[in-house]
């Protein structure tokens, strides 16, 4: 980085060789253009109590003093989002502002302050952090691309980062965490993070904050499909149900509730609502016995839920819960209070409402409308 005597002598041989770390040349911040090798100059900007040091080209700056930076508009971030290993969430790791950073004097030298918003905003210093997600941070995950978008404690400006692209292990991993690890730190080059270490380094140093993000998905991400379940699976399944109802509740299933259910399975959801009474019950029992059962076991809300006319609910839960009496993975309750119990939990709009704000691996709704709000968390949603 080109410097001149005053920019050294103001910031000191310190700050400089640990500058060195957290600014990365990748867009000049007067003309927004690519250095492509060019040594950048460092300029300082201040506005008051805010100082920002930033990378320009030689022919736009000199090196130098300057007022406030004129424009945050060619700040660039980066991000990746990687798995380190199995049975681990997923990293998203992003350098907010890869080519300027914040500093404040502290009456003998100076420090540096770009992760200060985000330690305000409860994010913490340890690798995976134990605490539960900060609402500040959420991460939508929109088929192969995750978007993470940061809201700072107090104000409403939110700063959003993506990354496409996503592997099918990775995309796995999301689904089945349905949390992220979000690590933010300027210490973090333009290149993609490789591993561990790339991670594991900049948290030692103090270089980078960290918090676990909820994942919302988006309606197409939530689809139901045979990628989820193998078809042959859900037909094995489909052939011992078909058994156990006319066992317990003396009916035959017929071609066109099975139907309906295979084919909602592989996200064609215009089969089931042509169908009434029992056969449209036993579509949706089918429907939902595919994922009851995969639920994270230990973790509160992680069943599925079907919301219905009022009406209808007690003949539901009843026929459930004779269906799947005695069969492991099928407990059938009611909301609110089997919320976060149930494998499978059946209510009303009004019981559903007063349940916490949650999620789930399924959601149902059966003539009912829930909010987009109360949609977003389930990796998967039927709309009947
Ligand atoms: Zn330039």
């Amino acid at each position: 980085m080109k410097t001149n005597a005053r920019i050294r002598k103001m910031l000191g041989r310190d700050l400089l060789a640990e500058l060195e770390h957290h600014l990365h040349p990748l867009d000049c911040q007067t003309c927004g253009g690519p250095f492509r090798g060019r040594e950048p100059t460092l300029a300082v900007h201040s506005e008051g109590e805010l100082t920002t040091v930033a990378l320009h080209h030689r022919k736009c700056l000199k090196p130098g003093c300057y007022g406030p930076l004129q424009t945050s508009l060619h700040k660039s971030w980066r991000c990746s989002a990687l798995l380190l290993e199995e049975q681990s969430p997923v990293f998203f790791v992003v350098n907010p502002s890869c080519e300027t950073v914040q500093i404040e004097t502290t009456g003998n030298g100076w420090r540096i302050t770009s992760l200060d918003m985000y330690w305000n905003s409860g994010l913490s210093a340890t690798l995976v952090p134990s605490v539960m997600p900060p609402e500040t941070l959420i991460a939508t995950l929109d088929g192969k691309r995750l978007t993470v978008t940061f809201t700072p404690v107090g104000t409403s400006l939110p700063f959003t980062w993506a990354v496409g692209g996503l592997g099918e292990r990775t995309m796995k991993a999301i689904d089945s965490y349905a949390t992220i690890a979000v690590v933010v730190t300027t210490a973090l080059n333009g290149g993609p993070v490789r591993g561990l270490r790339d991670v594991t380094e900049p948290i030692a140093k103090g270089w980078a904050a960290s918090g676990m993000a909820r994942v919302h998905f988006t309606p197409e991400t939530q689809r139901l499909r045979f990628t989820d379940f193998d078809p042959n699976t859900i037909a094995d399944l489909f052939g011992v149900l078909k058994g156990i109802i006319k066992n317990r509740l003396g009916v035959e299933l017929e071609d066109r509730p099975a139907l309906a259910a295979f084919a909602t399975c592989d996200g064609k959801y215009d089969m089931l609502p042509l169908l009434s009474g029992m056969d449209r019950y036993l579509s949706m029992l089918l429907v939902a016995s595919v994922y009851a059962p995969s639920k994270t076991k230990g973790t509160p809300g992680e069943g599925v839920h079907i919301v219905m006319p009022d009406q209808e609910v007690d003949t539901v839960v009843k026929m459930f819960q004779t269906v799947f009496a005695d069969l492991d993975g099928f407990a059938t309750g009611r909301l609110p209070d089997d919320y976060a119990t149930a494998d499978i939990a059946i209510g009303t709009l009004d019981q559903y409402n007063a349940c916490p704000t949650g999620r789930g691996r399924l959601l149902i709704t059966d003539r009912v409308t829930v909010t987009a709000e109360q949609r977003a968390p389930y990796r998967r949603v039927v709309d009947i």
